[in-house]
């Protein structure tokens, strides 16, 4: 399910293409007709990428690293830098973005397609006490990750479309490609501007609408965002609304008020963890941490009342949409 939404029709003779990776639906477009073996070579990034980190494969270098967590397990560069990054992320998130939840993820069965179940609390605080990476040893010379501990695990969903889309972004820079909108189902890079003098116009979704429906518009050039909610993968119980992202602290799924969390940036790795930390941090205290840590990012959330709580000029650009929706005073 796409959290935000390209707006743009692709054009007649741009070099395009979509299909479905990472639990999501991609599409790829660059402008102008000639660029299909770019369009290729973006492709397989996102297959090798997807086959790298994904935990839940039990050909990837994670899932490896996560079923044999005393021994040191070899795996490729690519997973290094991801969880240096991602632990770098954690620290600067004061721990909202955490790479190390893979025994809550199981136990609240969000890696799966299958059955969503609200776990017992005892079982949530044993995952809750093995998410934790206190004995991780990564050995960046030779290329190994052991994780220390058993009942440990790493999990990248937070981050990996981020990633990926940066990964895309260095080819397109390497084959000299100048506009292009790539749209890893919400977490989309803007290159260039979508013709001379027109930037790139992206739909953020509706947190409680359709999966078309848009409650603003942004313009964007050269440059990344990320959308985290709780409508992207989320079960109802007894009234209660239990979504994908959890708070690391309490082991739950994440209730800090926010609906949807949007960043904007120049890396999308960063723009897609600060989403997720976003979530779980709730209004104040991303908006906080955004201006004093990430000064070159910019955030557009939406509390539960529709209320849209923005960093200091990221409303220039911004176009709300829906007259329920409207900017904190
Ligand atoms: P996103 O849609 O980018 O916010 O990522 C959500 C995914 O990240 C979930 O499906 C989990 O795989 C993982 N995840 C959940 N909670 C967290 C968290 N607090 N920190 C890092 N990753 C998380
Ligand atoms: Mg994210």
């Amino acid at each position: 399910m796409l959290a935000t939404l390209c707006m743009a029709l692709c054009a007649c003779g741009d070099s395009s293409a979509s299909g479905y990776a990472m639990s999501t639906w991609y599409s790829l477009r660059l402008t102008g007709s000639g660029h299909q073996e770019t369009v290729s070579k973006l492709q397989e990034t996102i297959r090798l990428y997807d086959y790298y980190l994904n935990a839940y494969d039990s050909r990837s270098d994670v899932w490896a690293v996560n079923n044999n967590p005393t021994q040191r397990v070899q795996v490729v560069e690519e997973v290094i830098d991801v969880l240096a990054l991602s632990l770098e992320m954690k620290e600067k998130t004061d721990g909202a973005f955490d790479p190390g939840l893979q025994p809550l993820i199981d136990a609240w069965n969000i890696g799966n397609t299958a059955e969503w179940s609200v776990p017992l609390e005892e079982n949530v605080q044993k995952a809750l006490a093995a998410s934790r990476l206190d004995a991780l040893e990564v050995d960046r010379d030779g290329k190994c990750i052991q994780l220390g501990t058993s009942g440990a695990g790493l999990d990248f969903g937070g981050i990996v479309k981020g990633v990926v889309l940066d990964a895309m972004l260095q080819i397109l820079k390497e084959d000299g490609i100048t506009s292009a909108l790539l749209d890893m189902g919400g977490s989309i890079a803007a290159v260039g501007e979508k013709k001379p003098g027109e930037a790139w116009v992206i739909g953020l979704r509706h947190p409680r609408g359709g999966s078309k429906d848009m409650f603003a518009t942004i313009k964007l050039t050269d440059c990344c965002v990320a959308t985290s909610g709780d409508y992207e993968r989320y079960e109802v119980v007894d009234g209660v609304r239990y979504c994908h992202i959890l708070d690391p602290k309490t082991g739950a799924p994440a209730r800090s008020g926010l609906i949807s969390c949007t960043i904007v940036g120049p890396e999308g790795a960063v723009c897609d963890a600060l989403a997720t930390a976003s979530f779980v941090l709730g209004q104040q205290r991303a908006l906080e941490l955004m201006q004093q840590r990430f000064p070159d990012y910019g955030a557009v959330l939406v509390g539960e009342d529709y209320t849209v709580y923005t960093t200091p000029g990221m409303q220039d650009g911004l176009q709300l949409l829906d007259e329920n929706f409207h900017f904190a005073s």
